[in-house]
């Protein structure tokens, strides 16, 4: 069974919406290489693990627990970066208003007769207004749904690492390629961190293949990329999450058997696995969007609600 505390795993930077950088991070959270995608196959991996290879069936699942936070983490992201697009008057917005003009448009929704969602039409995937109330969706940036298909979980241990390895690396690939595609504080808060704990986990599965006979010598991390050129990345590397495991286990894990001692990076670094977790953030609520009906509570109803919260 697993436990949750309503904490973000990393708090995210404020900035503009942007229904464009919401869509590029889409592919981070229902791609082929995205968290849906980690969570999925570490979980299914750990879950049907076989024999007595306790410590490598820890690390999958503590790295798998932690996937479902990463999920949290950029689906939170996705919806700050579209709640208010409805109203979005910024540089990357369609609308009609341009310059001047675009000064005296209506910030409110449907202020001054215009239509209230007219800034939906023109964002990159409009089932986010049509489909969700601003929010995310289990799809990645061309749109296609998130599928099980995307899932390895072979059973044979081998395998299984290797191909966690060349996922870690391939989503580290697209997050680098995401963070050059935007400046908004909120995307790059949330893809720096992201880009991060890739580095740890890539490290965490080429330690668990080191440990059954491979050496990886100067082959990562793949891409072989110092990430600590982008600012948000240095900050966290600064602090070494990139070299920290965490087990989210309240039974104890036998994980720290394999992610402790040298870097498999070999750059003199050391990697440890950490008993107690990460601090986290405060997730803070959606605002009432009444141009999208969301949540829809009539006077009547909301009065229920408040009677549940009243209720001890
Ligand atoms: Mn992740
Ligand atoms: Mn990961």
């Amino acid at each position: 069974m697993f436990f949750h505390t309503q904490k973000l795993i990393n708090p995210i930077a404020a900035d503009e919406p942007d229904p464009a950088a919401a869509n590029i991070l889409q592919e981070g959270l229902g791609g082929q290489f995205g968290e849906m995608r980690t969570m999925m196959q570490y979980l299914f991996q750990s879950f049907n693990a076989r024999g007595d290879a306790k410590p490598f069936k820890d690390l999958i699942q503590g790295v798998g627990i932690e996937e479902i936070s990463h999920v949290e983490l950029i689906t939170t992201t996705i919806n700050l970066l579209l709640d208010g697009s409805s109203r979005y008057q910024g540089k990357n917005a369609k609308t009609k208003a341009k310059g001047a003009a675009a000064k005296k448009a209506p910030k409110e929704p449907g202020a001054g007769g215009t239509t209230p969602l007219d800034e939906a039409p023109f964002a990159p995937n409009t089932h986010h207004f049509i489909v969700a109330p601003q929010c995310a969706l289990p799809v990645d940036a061309a749109g296609n749904p998130w599928s099980g298909s995307y899932v390895y979980a072979s059973g044979n241990l081998v395998l299984d690492l290797m191909y966690n390895l060349m996922l870690e690396s391939t989503g580290r690939l697209q997050k680098c390629r995401i963070y050059e595609m935007s400046d908004n504080k909120t995307l790059r808060s949330t893809v720096a961190f992201l880009i991060a704990r890739d580095h740890a986990h890539e490290l965490a599965f080429a330690k668990a293949l080191e440990s059954l006979g491979v050496n990886w010598g100067k082959v990562l991390p793949i891409p072989n990329f110092d990430a600590s050129q982008y600012p948000e990345v240095k900050k966290l590397m600064d602090l070494g999450i990139h070299l920290k495991q965490h087990h989210f286990r309240l039974d104890g894990s036998e994980m720290g058997k394999i992610f402790q001692g040298n870097s498999p990076v070999n750059d003199g670094t050391e990697v440890e696995t950490e008993e107690e977790a990460p601090e986290g953030a405060p997730i803070e609520d959606l605002p009432e969007r009444p141009e999208e009906f969301a949540p829809g509570l009539t006077p009547e109803l909301l009065e229920m609600v408040e009677a549940v919260k009243r209720y001890k």
